[in-house]
């Protein structure tokens, strides 16, 4: 029995849209795609791109005054949250108005619903429509994870935060992750009396130790009030506030309380289990390095399958999904020396091993700089930059490198050709330094400054 598609992609995001486009517009694959809410998934609609808008947005107040510290005559008399609400609203749209036009260039065929899986080869519309295919796509992301307690629903996500109808006074941010500590940066920037309870000893778990201190205390040093070892008992409306009762006694007022405290794979209700898809401990579908899940026919790409949940990582898997099932090209995405950002301010870009987890598998050496950048100097602000190298001791490959800087990930982009090529110390010793730049610090470490 022919089927209606070679391929059904559920899910319009990063890696959905991806895995549409190359099947049917490179490998001349018939695709359709259904997505229930916006096309352009959680990077486009309500994560990576609104908040670096909201970064953008956040850092104009302090650059106001740098600019009058460089001579500029200006008076800054605040932020207007609508005006730049509105602008983000149209940004958001156009964007999402692009994604439609790369699947309608590629003859995808798009349904504006929910979609589930019935069995191997069928998918099931909101509408009652059965459509079936020989390959399945799940590309359905994640979604924010709010632990459950007294009041818990009192708390907004980071998919409300897009949506406030007015910046609030007083903000408390629960949770010391990526999302947690971008937006207690934002708010902050935005000029919301910004505080983040963590419960553990320091925001960043994961990241090089030196660098979560370093862009913490200097989080501080801006205004952010961090509480680390602090977690929410309840929470209890009071009128226009909520007060949050914390594991430390205190019971502080909000006008406003965002949970940033991970998140799930989207897989509640997909009908995965119709099909005899096998999901992991955390429900995410559990795949092979081919995307492939237990059913041979259901492959699964992005967040939802719980691997590294970054839009790049999830539009490589869509790209070698696609290229292996419709392309006849065997590929897989390659998850190794992924470099990432985290857009806090200061900013920190990544790549490789934190000098912890390098330590761990023999000597290391450590090489740093830190120092006050000089557009900022002069300017008369205190903030300090870390440019740090961790290299292997006996083959001197730079096994990891991190930075905390303005433009900090853009400066990890290029960073991380060098390291994923698998340069040594030499090979940035013997690159000449751009100057004046913050980035020639990277190429002119001389002595370690740990050897362990
Ligand atoms: P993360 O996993 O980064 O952080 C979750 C945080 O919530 C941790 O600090 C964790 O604490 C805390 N937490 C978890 N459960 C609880 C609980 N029950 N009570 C209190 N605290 C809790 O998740 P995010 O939501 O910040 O981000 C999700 C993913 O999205 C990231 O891992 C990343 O892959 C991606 N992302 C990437 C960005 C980027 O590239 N710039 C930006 C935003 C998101 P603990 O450390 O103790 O476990």
């Amino acid at each position: 029995m022919p089927f209606d598609y070679d391929l059904f992609v559920i899910g319009g995001g990063s890696g959905g849209v991806r895995a549409a486009r190359v099947a049917a517009g490179d490998h001349g694959a018939k695709v359709a795609l259904a997505e229930e809410y916006r096309m352009g998934g959680t990077c486009v609609i309500r994560g990576c791109v609104p908040k670096k808008l909201m970064v953008f947005a956040s850092e104009y107040g302090e650059m106001a005054k740098d600019a009058q510290a460089y001579g500029w005559d200006m008076d800054v008399r605040g932020f207007d949250w609508q005006r730049f609400h509105a602008g983000l609203a149209a940004e958001l749209d156009r964007l999402e108005g692009a994604y439609r036009n790369t699947l309608k260039n590629a003859g995808v065929t798009t349904y504006d619903q929910r979609a589930t899986v019935v069995d191997p080869h069928t998918v099931a519309l909101a509408d009652g429509t059965r459509i079936t295919a020989k390959h399945i796509l799940i590309a359905v992301g994640g979604r924010p994870f709010v632990p459950t307690f007294e009041g818990s629903d009192l708390a907004i996500t980071s998919n409300e935060i897009f949506h406030m109808p007015q910046l609030p006074k007083k903000a408390l941010i629960v949770g010391g992750g990526y999302i947690a500590s971008e937006f207690a940066c934002i708010l902050n920037g935005l000029g919301v009396d910004t505080h983040q309870y963590y419960r553990g000893g320091q925001i960043l778990r994961g990241f090089d130790e030196e660098c979560r201190n370093h862009i913490a205390s200097q989080m501080q040093a801006d205004g952010v009030s961090i509480r680390c070892g602090t977690d929410i008992v309840k929470l209890v409306r009071e009128g226009d506030a909520i007060v949050a009762h914390a594991t430390d006694g205190s019971a502080e007022r909000f006008d406003l309380v965002m949970y940033a405290t991970g998140r799930v794979p989207n897989t509640d209700g997909l009908g995965l289990e119709n099909a005899g898809v096998r999901l992991g401990q955390k429900s995410e579908i559990t795949v092979d390095d081919y995307s492939q899940s237990s059913v041979p026919s259901i492959f699964a790409v992005g967040d939802v399958t719980d691997r590294i949940s970054l839009t790049p990582v999830a539009i490589r898997e869509g790209h070698a999904f696609a290229d292996t099932v419709f392309g006849g090209q065997k590929r897989t995405a390659d998850w190794d020396l992924v470099p990432s950002a985290v857009f806090t301010q200061p900013e920190f870009g990544t790549v490789g091993l934190s000098e912890e987890a390098a330590a761990q598998n023999g000597p290391i050496e450590v090489y740093t700089a830190a120092f006050r950048p000089m557009q900022t100097l002069f300017a008369g602000r205190q903030n300090r930059v870390l440019m740090k190298l961790v290299v292997c001791a006996g083959t001197r490959v730079v096994l990891g490198c991190h930075i905390v800087a303005p433009h900090a990930g853009e400066m990890i982009q290029l960073a991380g050709i060098a390291i994923k090529m698998g340069a040594t110390k030499e090979d940035f010793d013997r690159t000449v330094a751009v100057h004046p730049s913050m980035s020639e610090e990277l190429v002119t470490l001389r002595k370690p400054v740990r050897k362990t």
